[in-house]
């Protein structure tokens, strides 16, 4: 029997990423083995504010993975299971940090099944040093002039993550 091998597996990785931090980084390249190709899906929803804006976000994700052809990056407004039918892809990859993030986590994990019967989310664990690495203590810290490099992926332009360089 002739078995067929090639579906590629296409995982999208969601999330407002405002900022991308060194914990979504380890994500997207950890799980880079298991799948074929990641979408980076930043999803933008017109009733809610982003601290940075959706051009700075997809730029900068586009610059860390920029040698990286198996990772793109696309900003979509919508259900994500319906980017997911768009792109053909299974899979939906999330980062597990806390209990709280797997409660959350399992909630939109088992709509989104129901919903959509063909997807699968496969969770990482964080590294334990990403742990505490949230996004919005990132905002914090510019918000606040302190310096958020740390939490940052490195190679980009630290002077774009100044307060006063904001608009
Ligand atoms: P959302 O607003 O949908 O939670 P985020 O941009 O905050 O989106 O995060 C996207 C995904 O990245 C989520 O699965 C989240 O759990 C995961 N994530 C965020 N920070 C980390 C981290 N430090 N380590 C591992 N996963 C993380």
């Amino acid at each position: 029997m002739n078995k067929s091998f090639d579906m590629k597996r296409v995982a999208i990785f969601p999330g407002s990423f405002d900022p991308f931090t060194v914990g979504h980084e380890s994500i997207v390249k950890r799980a880079l083995p298991i799948f074929d190709s990641i979408i980076i899906m930043i999803g933008s929803n017109a009733n809610k504010k982003s601290f940075f804006t959706v051009e700075k976000r997809q730029k900068w994700i586009s610059q860390v993975f920029e040698n990286e052809n198996k990772v793109s990056i696309e900003v979509y407004e919508g259900l994500t299971i319906d980017f997911c039918k768009a792109k053909g892809a299974k899979y939906i990859l999330r980062g597990l940090r806390t209990s709280s993030d797997f409660e959350y986590e399992r909630a939109i994990a088992q709509v989104n099944k129901k919903m959509y019967p063909d997807i699968e989310t496969v969770f990482l664990l964080t590294l334990p040093e990403h742990t505490p690495v949230n996004a919005s203590i990132v905002r914090d810290i510019v918000l606040n002039g302190g310096d958020a490099s740390m939490f940052l992926p490195k190679g980009l332009n630290m002077d774009e993550f100044k307060i006063e360089n904001m608009n």
